[in-house]
């Protein structure tokens, strides 16, 4: 695929991204124009409350504390950028403890299964930063039967569980992210965002904004959690 390409998907998918009501992820690293309860109060700004959706059969409490969470297993690079703000005010929220989880490139979870069940690949905690972002560094999710490309994610404050949910790929991405290998290798995907169950449970608002950085994809996406 050619840059040009990706680049006009990936405009639109930051349009998307604006329509369903976050605000620009720039607007949270500022800081500063346009942001906080002053915002919010005139109307300016509007926070998205980030949808609770089910946490399904392969969350494993107390993973890793760790960015990289491949454990040098194979596929398309890719940076997870999950900003925590607080629903009501549209603050960053910093020190929340974000917990991920996703199937391999081959659509295996770590923690199940033969031969994957005591190992911990594609599992990992971050806490958040001042501007409310925990970095993470993995690889394309694989798919599995019955269900959309996704990554699982909790958001902990205080030691309380804030949020249970999921976070999706623009199809046409993840179609492109597909046709290279590992992914190629293996069978067309078996459900797509429109056609999973789940997703269609207010998934749109969990639609990660991606974009490319060289050989790596960035994704974004900005969780509204209230405080518990
Ligand atoms: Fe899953």
């Amino acid at each position: 695929m050619d840059d040009s390409t990706f680049t006009r998907r990936g405009s639109l998918v930051r349009l998307g991204g604006l329509v369903t009501g976050a605000l620009g992820v720039a607007g949270w690293e500022a800081g500063s124009s346009g942001a906080g309860p002053a915002a919010v109060a005139s109307g300016q700004v509007s926070c998205v409350l980030a949808p609770e959706q089910t946490e399904g059969p392969y969350y494993i409490p107390d993973e890793l504390v760790r960015r990289n969470i491949t454990e040098g297993r194979p596929g398309t690079p890719l940076t997870l950028r999950a900003f925590v703000v607080d629903a009501s005010t549209c603050k960053a929220i910093k020190n929340a403890v974000v917990d991920i989880w996703h199937a391999d490139a081959s659509g295996v979870y770590s923690g199940f299964g033969a031969g994957s069940s005591s190992q911990t690949f594609m599992r990992g905690i971050q806490k958040t930063n001042a501007k409310g972002l925990a970095l993470f560094r993995t690889v394309y999710p694989g798919w599995y039967p019955g269900r959309t490309v996704h990554i699982h994610v909790k958001v902990h404050l205080g030691g309380n569980v804030v949020h249970t949910g999921q976070l999706y790929f623009p199809d046409a991405v993840t179609d492109a992210a597909y046709r290279k290998a590992p992914y190629a290798s293996r069978p067309t995907r078996s459900t797509r965002n429109a056609n999973d169950a789940i997703y269609r449970n207010g998934g749109k608002k969990s639609l990660l904004s991606v974009r490319k950085s060289g050989s790596v994809h960035v994704a974004t996406i900005t969780m509204g959690v209230h405080r518990g």
